[in-house]
């Protein structure tokens, strides 16, 4: 059976608590929504931050909404050349023992002891498209893409709720690698 999903490229962006937020932004800040993203509860947020990663920095770091229990940083491999450090590939949310990060804005500032991650590729499905295409929550699937810089992507986790829907999620490195620039199509290998 061969289905068909849309991949979309995140580049760099940040999830963050309540307690960041207010830390950043000021006492019972509320974030500001400018765009849907694929994913149901998912949105883009016009805030911005600094983030400083050992040796770099970049600025301008979008916020992606809802609020999280824990700040999560995420950026590329290629982001992280030159900071000195190499932050481990993890799917969101599994912050244990990944890397320290300082962020930035004109308010205040948050130094963390984790949350700095290279986001693993994942599938989002809901559950009855699941139920449909026969995945189960944490299936590891291959991505099949095509053009010329074609590839297949191994090892990609199925994350399964109801709040999904159905998109391969990857980033900037490895959209790059398979000549995708920001929305492109692939295919599941079962
Ligand atoms: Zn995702």
């Amino acid at each position: 059976m061969q289905i068909k999903i849309p991949i979309e490229v995140s580049g760099r962006h940040i999830h963050i608590s309540k307690k960041d937020l207010e830390t950043l932004f000021g006492e019972g800040y509320q974030l500001n929504k400018i765009k849907q993203l694929s994913q149901p509860e998912e949105f883009a947020c016009e805030e911005f931050v600094k983030v400083e990663v050992g040796a770099k920095s970049f600025e301008k770091v979008r916020i992606v909404g809802p609020l999280r229990e824990e700040t999560q940083v995420e950026i590329s491999l290629t982001d992280a050349v030159g900071s000195g450090i190499v932050p481990p590939v993890r799917l969101s949310g599994d912050l244990e023992d990944s890397l320290p990060v300082i962020i930035v804005s004109p308010k205040g500032s948050v130094e963390l002891q984790q949350g700095l991650i290279v986001a693993k590729r994942h599938i989002h499905c809901a559950t009855t498209e699941a139920e449909e295409l026969g995945f189960k929550n944490n299936d590891v699937v291959s991505v099949k893409t095509e053009g010329e810089r074609g590839l297949i992507f191994d090892n990609v986790i199925v994350r399964v709720s109801d709040n999904y829907k159905l998109a391969m999620h990857i980033d900037t490195d490895e959209g790059n690698a398979a000549g995708i620039n920001k929305i492109g199509e692939g295919i599941i290998l079962k």
